[in-house]
């Protein structure tokens, strides 16, 4: 078994883009600008847009940084992203969800503006990627063909079994995995599913985004199976100096000694997941300058 290392893939990834934007500044004078939104202050959302604006200084960006209250009203988010939209500094607007319950997901993302939707989350984004046309691929599904691929499979022709329909996740790594370029045969899980095992144990890749703990275990995979572990899930663990660890959604030990090749968490998808939204920045920065 191996252990698929995203930390490894996304510092290779990282210094290529760090590149990019050293010729980008070189040769059209732009800096790619990414602004970072978080409303309220849920401790797990805060680690991420910290740790995507680290990511983005590191590789030479700007990082505009806008953290707001949890009282803040939704015309004053809506303002906040048009705002965004208009400022050439500006490539990429990123809102951190989730979003307190009175504020609407669905309403802020439409007001990105495509060209700066660099999360690949906005309704004119997801249609292109369902129809092959140029896009910001959305950032952990894309990290996740690249692990895969990184893990050395040749996913033409494989079956693929993903579980979980999100948005950010599930539906549209399907969707990726069954592309032309990709070729997989795809199977989509989730909490309809009969018997998820009966799928899993057919699969010669196993994408796993339920957000709940021991959801893929040993005996659910055929041998050799390469395994994708999407879940971030907090277990109290008085141990740790945060007072919690981190798990995965599959049973690491079991998948492990029947895997082929395995993402650890942390360290598996989270690093791509960043890794590929600086990647989209850059691109945006890029069209922008021309
Ligand atoms: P979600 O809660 O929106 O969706 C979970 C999906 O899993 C649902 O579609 C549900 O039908 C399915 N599901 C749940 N239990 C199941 C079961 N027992 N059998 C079959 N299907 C089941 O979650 P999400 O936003 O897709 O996130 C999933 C997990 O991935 C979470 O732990 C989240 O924190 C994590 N995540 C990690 C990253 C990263 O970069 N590492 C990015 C996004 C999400």
């Amino acid at each position: 078994m191996k252990t698929i290392d995203g930390k490894l893939l996304a510092a290779n990834l990282r210094a290529e883009i760090a590149g990019g934007v050293s010729r980008l500044k070189a040769e059209k004078g732009v800096v790619p600008g990414l602004a970072v939104i978080l409303v309220g202050d849920n401790p797990a959302s805060v680690s991420y847009v910290t740790a995507k604006e680290k990511a983005c200084r590191e590789a030479g960006m700007l990082s505009r940084e806008v953290r707001l209250g949890a009282e803040t009203t939704e015309p004053e988010l809506l303002d906040l992203v048009k705002a965004l939209n208009e400022d050439p500094a500006i490539h990429g607007v990123l809102v951190q969800l989730p979003l307190p319950k009175h504020i609407s997901e669905k309403a802020v993302i439409d007001a990105i503006a495509p060209e700066k939707d660099v999360d690949g989350f906005t309704p004119v984004n997801v249609g292109r990627m369902i129809i092959g046309d140029d896009c910001f691929l959305p950032c952990t599904p894309h990290g996740i063909i690249k692990l895969i691929e990184f893990a050395g499979m040749d996913i033409r022709g494989k079956h693929a079994v993903v579980i979980g329909r999100s948005n950010i996740v599930g539906k549209p790594v399907a969707a990726l995995l069954s592309r032309r370029e990709t070729n997989a045969t795809v199977t989509l899980c989730h909490t309809g599913t009969r018997d998820l095992a009966h799928f899993t144990r057919d699969a010669d890749i196993v994408v796993v985004a339920a957000g709940r703990p021991g959801t893929l275990t040993g005996d659910m995979l055929k041998p050799g199976a390469v395994v994708i572990d999407v879940g971030v899930n907090r277990i109290p663990d008085d141990s740790r100096p945060k007072g919690f660890r981190l798990v995965g959604d599959a049973d690491f030990e079991s998948c492990a000694a029947v895997a082929g090749a395995i993402t650890p968490v942390p360290g598996g998808v989270g690093p791509m997941t960043i890794t590929m939204l600086l990647w989209n920045t850059l691109q945006a920065a890029r069209r922008a300058a021309g």
